[in-house]
C-alpha cells in the first residue's frame, strides 16, 4: 500500500482561496479588510526573503499591508514605540516582528509588547496561556502547529481517541501541537504522548502512534519499522542534507525516511512541500480571524 501524500502546497492554495473569499465578503459587508504590519529590522537576506513572501501573500489576498523596514541600529525603545503605535492603530489587526532581532534588542521584551489580540504569530505568553485553556479562549494558534492540525483534519484522519505521538518538545512546535491535539474539539480529542531526547525507547512510542508528528530536526530519525501501518505521519523536520550543484539550492530532507515510510503509512507529508508551505497560510488565516474579532 502506498500512502496518501498530504500536500501542504495544495492545502495552502485551498486555504488562501478561502481567506480571499472571506476578505472580499468583509470588504463588501463592512468596508474593511484585515490589516497586517510586518516589521523587519536590519537586512538579513533570509529575513528579507521571509518578509517579502508574507507581504506578497497579504497583498494578493487584498489585505491592508504595511511593510515597515527599520535600520539595524534602531533602539529597543524606538522599536517598542513603533509596536505601541500599531497596537493603537484600528486598521492593523496583525503585528509581525521578523525574528531574529539584532543582539542589542531583547526579543522577549518586543514579543510581550505586542497586543495579544494582534499577536498573529501567537508567541505572546497570553496566547500560550489561551492555547492551554483551549476552546473559545484560544484566539490564535501558532502558525506551524495550526498548519499541522489543519493538514491532519483535511487528510480525513480521525483524531478523536487516536494515539498521537509528538517527537520534540519545543515551544514553537512540539509543546503547542501536543496541547492542541489533546484539547476537546474538532481535529483534537486525542491521547497524546510527547517524546524527546531523554525518552527511553523512542521506537516503542512511535510504533503505537495512529498519528505521528515528528519535529526533532534530525534527518532520518524515525525509522520505517517504527511506523504503524496505516497511520498518519506528519514530518515537520526541515534539514539541509546537501547542495544541488546544478541549481545551487539546498537539498532538504525531513526527520522521517519518506520513501520507505510512504509504503507503510496511510497518509504522510513530504519534505519539502508538506508542513513548510502551511505556516504562511495560517498566518494569513490568523490575521483574518483577528480582523473578524475586531468587527464583533
Ligand atoms: P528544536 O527547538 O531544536 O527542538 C527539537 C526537539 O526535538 C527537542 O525537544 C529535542 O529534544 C527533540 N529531539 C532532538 N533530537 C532528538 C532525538 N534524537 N530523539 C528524540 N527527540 C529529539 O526544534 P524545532 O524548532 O521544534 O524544529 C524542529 C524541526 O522542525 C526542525 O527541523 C525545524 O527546521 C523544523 N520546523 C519546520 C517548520 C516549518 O516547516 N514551517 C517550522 C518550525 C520548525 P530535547 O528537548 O530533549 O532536546
Amino acid at each position: 500500500m502506498t500512502a496518501e501524500i498530504i500536500s501542504g502546497t495544495e492545502i495552502r492554495k485551498a486555504i488562501l482561496a478561502e481567506v480571499k473569499e472571506e476578505v472580499d465578503q468583509m470588504k463588501e459587508k463592512h468596508g474593511k479588510v484585515p490589516g497586517l504590519v510586518t516589521i523587519l529590522v536590519g537586512s538579513s537576506p533570509a529575513s528579507i526573503s521571509y518578509v517579502t513572501l508574507k507581504v506578497k501573500t497579504a497583498i494578493s489576498l487584498g489585505f491592508h499591508e504595511i511593510q515597515d523596514d527599520q535600520p539595524e541600529d534602531i533602539s529597543e525603545e524606538d522599536l517598542l514605540g513603533l509596536i505601541d503605535k500599531y497596537n493603537n492603530d484600528p486598521d492593523i489587526h496583525g503585528i509581525l516582528v521578523q525574528l531574529p532581532l539584532p543582539k542589542h534588542i531583547d526579543d522577549k521584551k518586543v514579543l510581550v509588547a505586542i497586543d495579544p489580540d494582534k499577536d498573529v504569530d501567537a508567541f505572546h505568553p497570553v496566547n500560550v496561556g489561551r492555547l492551554m485553556i483551549g476552546g473559545d479562549e484560544a484566539k490564535f494558534y501558532p502558525c506551524t502547529p495550526a498548519g499541522i492540525q489543519e493538514m491532519i483534519i483535511r487528510s480525513g484522519t480521525e483524531t478523536s481517541g487516536a494515539e498521537v505521538v509528538v517527537v520534540g518538545r519545543s515551544n514553537i512546535v512540539g509543546k503547542p501541537i501536543a496541547m492542541m491535539m489533546a484539547q476537546k474539539g474538532v481535529g483534537a480529542n486525542s491521547t497524546v504522548t510527547i517524546v524527546h531526547t531523554r525518552t527511553k525507547d523512542l521506537a516503542s512510542h512511535c510504533k503505537r502512534a495512529d498519528i505521528l508528528i515528528v519535529a526533532a530536526g534530525v534527518p532520518g530519525l524515525v525509522k520505517p519499522e517504527w511506523i504503524k501501518p496505516g497511520s498518519t505521519v506528519i514530518d515537520v523536520g526541515v534539514n539541509r542534507i546537501g547542495m544541488n550543484e546544478k541549481t545551487g539550492k539546498a537539498i532538504l530532507s525531513g526527520d522521517v525516511d519518506f520513501n520507505a515510510a510512504k509504503e507503510i503509512a496511510g497518509a504522510i507529508t513530504p519534505v519539502p512541500g508538506g508542513v513548510g508551505p502551511m505556516t504562511i497560510a495560517m498566518l494569513m488565516k490568523n490575521t483574518l480571524k483577528s480582523a473578524q474579532y475586531a468587527l464583533k
